[in-house]
């Protein structure tokens, strides 16, 4: 999905985050990028709709000239929906990710490296920022203590208690249906005449 979006990247919108690696002077460069809810609202993708957050950015070219490693700091807040209340939150992030880069025949993917055309030569990092921000938000988030919104957080917590019962009911039926099935296996009484039939001979 992702490499679609990346060329979707090169478009104004996304402008200063695209970098010529292929034209890179120097061995080493370093970028800032300062995300604000205009960031998310043109990356439009449905985890983060808000949020605020400062990157920095480097770039280092591998002496080989065709690779690089791209290393990105990046700290903010973004608003999600509280696991407890799905009142907005505000999600505090702080990540250290590296992306590494080689200049290829097309875009692809080959374990950690992302490939681009060397024609090209160029790179948005735009969808990636906002990737490595997706998937630093916690599994669970969930406000501080006393800050949920308490109606529905009572009425959500009731479905959850309900929710859980049931799957402890289904999950002690599965436990069940295996025991019997291994039982039965055991005991059946064709296999032990198999057995008497085949220990015999
Ligand atoms: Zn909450």
């Amino acid at each position: 999905m992702y490499l679609g979006t990346l060329l979707q990247c090169g478009m104004t919108k996304f402008g200063k985050y695209k970098i010529d690696l292929k034209g890179m002077q120097q061995s080493v460069v370093r970028l800032e990028y300062e995300l604000d809810n205009q960031f998310f609202m043109d990356i439009d993708a449905p985890e983060v709709g808000r949020g605020r957050g400062n990157v920095s950015l480097e770039v280092k070219k591998q002496s080989a000239g065709n690779a690089f490693e791209l290393n990105f700091d990046i700290e903010g807040t973004v608003v999600v929906q509280c696991d407890r209340c799905l009142d907005d939150m505000e999600q505090a992030i702080a990540i250290s990710d590296k992306l590494m880069v080689k200049l290829g025949t097309e875009y692809s993917e080959e374990g950690d490296w992302v490939i681009i055309p060397e024609e090209e030569g160029e790179i948005n990092v735009a969808w990636f920022i906002y990737e490595f921000i997706v998937l630093a938000i916690p599994l669970k988030h969930v406000h501080a203590p006393g800050k949920c919104n308490k109606a529905m957080a009572g009425k959500l917590n009731e479905h959850l208690r309900v929710s859980a019962d049931d799957e402890d009911i289904a999950g002690v039926e599965m436990e069940e249906d295996e025991d019997l099935e291994s039982t039965s296996q055991i005991s059946d009484p064709r296999w032990n005449e198999l057995k008497k039939i085949l220990d015999n001979n």
